[in-house]
């Protein structure tokens, strides 16, 4: 081999060594989060789970029993303190209407929530699709993405939330007789219904009952005065929507007596957490919740003086 042939082959070596990266070189960390969504049919429908996000919330301080409790029932778990908590918000397509119950928190809290808009849209809808949005609670992790620096995110949805709450949460003599770890949760509510208020847009609901062919509003009360929960039917298959009937499933579901120092009536709270819960296992109801593990999605089955929980499995559509 000449001298000229070697350096050409010594050069063309080292160009690939510097061009394709060894097994050796890191690829950078993506630091994104998984796509925010899932989906699963029931009957007829459509449902997509939807994440706002997740908060680290302190659940040993939150939660109305001993510390210690909650740090071991976490533990067992593999969780750590503080709790990191999902938000979840569901989108229901009837085929003739879409529906999305709860809306995130929007920009009230930090970087690590606000993301339903985005993810509505990677699931492949548009916030102006959306018909109906249904409440489950004012408390400001539901209400706050409805709107966005003033403006209807959902411009040509109609809004319902339980009479009970919007009373309760837009009043300003509430607001003002609030004590003080409750105070904070009014100006959201204000803020997020305005523009539909305004826009004629907002309807109370008056009783339990259904809202359109398939989705039936629940008085369930205790954790706010008009806390609701949403039951979806599509030929013979049920989804209950719980809202915040559970916001730690490692200990609440184990022992719904548990409560959360954000119920605005404990005993209430636990007394349809229990009636709620009840129901859907003894009927075998598919439940969502707000803050379960996303997409918060499985089956509750009794146990001891509690329930378990089972998550449903993983499907595609087809
Ligand atoms: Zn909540």
């Amino acid at each position: 081999m000449t001298t000229k042939r070697k350096h050409m082959l010594l050069a063309a070596a080292f160009a690939t060594a510097a061009f394709i990266p060894c097994a050796r070189a890191a690829a950078p960390l993506a630091k994104t989060p998984a796509p925010g969504y899932a989906r699963i049919t029931l009957g007829d429908f459509e449902i997509t789970p939807l994440s706002d996000g997740t908060a680290d919330l302190p659940m040993d301080q939150l939660l109305q029993q001993k510390a210690e409790a909650t740090r071991a029932a976490l533990q067992k778990n593999f969780l750590a303190l503080p709790l990191e908590t999902s938000t979840n918000a569901f989108l229901i397509n009837t085929g003739a209407r879409l529906v999305l119950v709860d809306t995130g928190s929007g920009a009230y809290f930090g970087p690590t929530l606000g993301k339903l808009a985005a993810n509505l849209k990677a699931a492949g809808y548009q916030p102006e699709q959306v018909d109906e949005v249904y409440i489950t609670h004012l408390h400001p992790d539901h209400v706050g993405g409805l709107a966005s620096n003033g403006r209807r995110v959902f411009p040509n949805a109609i809004v319902r939330a339980a009479r009970a709450d919007s009373e309760y949460w837009l009043s300003q003599a509430n607001a003002g007789q609030a004590a003080a770890d409750k105070k904070g949760f009014f100006q959201p509510a204000m803020q997020s219904l305005a523009p539909y208020v305004q826009a004629g847009k907002f309807k109370a609901i008056e009783r339990d009952g259904e809202l359109v062919p398939g989705i039936r509003a629940m008085a369930a009360a205790g954790h706010t005065p008009g806390h609701t929960v949403y039951l979806v039917q599509s030929r013979g298959k049920k989804l209950l929507l719980i809202g915040d009937l559970v916001h730690v499933a490692q200990v609440q579901i184990d022992n719904p007596e548990v409560t959360i120092g954000f119920d605005s009536d404990a005993r209430a709270a636990f007394a349809s957490r229990k009636q709620f819960f009840d129901g859907a296992a003894r009927e075998g109801e598919l439940v969502a919740g707000a803050h379960l593990q996303f997409p918060g999605l499985g089956h509750l089955v009794e146990q001891g003086k509690g329930y378990r929980w089972v998550p449903v499995n993983y499907t595609q559509p087809r």
